[in-house]
Order: structure tokens, then sequence, then C-alpha cells
């Protein structure tokens, strides 16, 4: 049986987001934003919380962890070299390690740059990644610890994975995200499209997420610093990929 996902806003921005595994009942959250949403949409779904997948220390994707532990004593699974900053932590993980929700497999990604220790959770045969704050639908995360060239290589990993994955990140950014873009790429077909489908979602009050890998590998100039069209767009023409995502990353810095 197919995962099934539940998508609902928490604070201000952020998304939460819940997996749910109709084999086992397991059902895992990815962050805790805070405590009273993730607890509303169980219930509504009548789904059992058994387990939480971290994906950075910031406090808008860890504040809800304590009161959701004590209520339901799920298992905190986070990254290995961010569990001091992250409460109640069971089980660490990085790189290449696997990570189960009931039958459901999931493979760890490092994606380093936004925080120095920040992980991305794949589920292979469910076409399915989340993402935290690396990557964003038409924007990626700020480069907060880690450095541009690092962060560049975060976003290649995820970049490699299939055209049909559906990537949920972890906040509601893509209107802004989609004027920036234009202003570097203001031909890019994909992008003009995906500008329509945004537009359509955020009338009706609908989240802009999930988003296809494909999609974003078309659209979004991040995933396209090593275009030749977006290098010569912010003036480097010829140069490191790493070092137009840096440029790029700058003049979103900005906007
Ligand atoms: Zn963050």
């Amino acid at each position: 049986m197919a995962a099934q996902t539940e998508l609902f806003l928490c604070l201000k921005d952020n998304f939460g987001v819940l997996l749910h595994d109709p084999a086992s009942g397991a059902t895992a959250a990815i962050d805790a934003p805070e405590a009273a949403p993730i607890e509303a949409a169980l219930r509504a779904k009548g789904w059992r919380l058994t387990d939480i997948l971290v994906t950075h220390h910031h406090h808008d994707h860890t504040g809800g962890i304590e009161e959701l532990k004590e209520r339901h004593r799920c298992r905190i699974v986070a990254p290995e070299a961010e569990a001091d900053g992250i409460p109640e932590v069971d089980e660490t993980v990085r790189e290449g390690d696997r990570v189960r929700v009931g039958s459901l497999e999931g493979r760890i990604i490092d994606t380093p740059g936004h925080t120095a220790g920040h992980v991305s959770y794949s589920f292979p045969s469910e076409k399915l990644v989340f993402v935290g704050d690396t990557l964003f639908s038409i924007g990626c995360g700020r480069v907060i610890e880690g450095t541009p060239e690092m962060m560049w290589q975060s976003l290649l990993k995820l970049r490699a994975l299939a055209d049909d994955t559906r990537l949920y990140c972890g906040h509601e950014y893509s209107e802004a995200n989609i004027r920036f873009a234009k202003t570097i790429e203001p031909q890019n077909a994909a992008l003009l499209a995906r500008e329509k489908q945004v537009a359509r979602l955020a009338a009706a009050r609908q989240p802009t997420i999930p988003s296809l890998m494909g999609e974003e590998k078309a659209a979004n100039v991040f995933l396209r610093a090593d275009d030749a069209a977006v290098a010569k767009s912010v003036g480097l023409p010829g140069t490191p990929a790493w070092q137009v995502f840096a440029e790029v990353r700058a003049r979103k810095n900005k906007f």
C-alpha cells in the first residue's frame, strides 16, 4: 500500500507534514514546528504518531518535539551532527543511513549548508523526499552555517533524485521565490508556467507544494547554476557553478 501524506501550515509560514504507512499504521512527522497543528492533523486523520524525523536544529522545526514526545512516546530521529541542539533525540542518522517508518524505508542524504548538519529524508520507493530548509519550491534555504560551495553540492544530490519525486520543503515561500527567479530568468517557460500554477493555488488558499523534482530542475534558478544561460544572466559566464550559485544566493538575500 502506498504511503500517505498530510500537509498543513504551522507557525507563520512553516509546513508541517505527516507520513503515514497504511500497512503498519506507523506515522512520522517530518520536523515539529509546533505541537498543536500536528495533533490536530493526527486527530483529523485518525493516525497515531510513532516517529519524528528532524531535518535540522532550528527552533521553527523542533519547537513541538518535547510536547509531542511526552504525549506519544514517539521516536525522535535527528541528524548526528546536530543532535546536541535537538531535544529528546533517540536515534541519530547521517549520509547513507536507513530509517524505517513502519514498512516504509527512508534513506538519509546529508544536505549541509543552511545548517552544518542538515539532513534530508528520501523514500525512493514512494518517490518522496523531505528536504527541510535546503531546497524550496523555486528557491533554496539561506546559507547560514555552511558555505555556498557546500550548499551547491547538497542541491546537486537532491537534483539527482528521479524527476517524479514529490518534494516537501519546510516553508511556503513559492510566490516570493518566483518573483526573484524572474529577475534572473525572465524568459524561462517552466518558471512562467509554475508562476501561473502557484497563483491559482494561492488564490484558492492551497499549499503550493509538493512540487516535482523534474519541475524544480526546469524552473528553480538555484538548481540551474550550472546552466550557461543563468551564468550569463548574472554576469559570470564560464565561472564554476558553485560561484554562480553563490552570486544568485547573494542576490536573493538582498531581494
Ligand atoms: Zn532552518
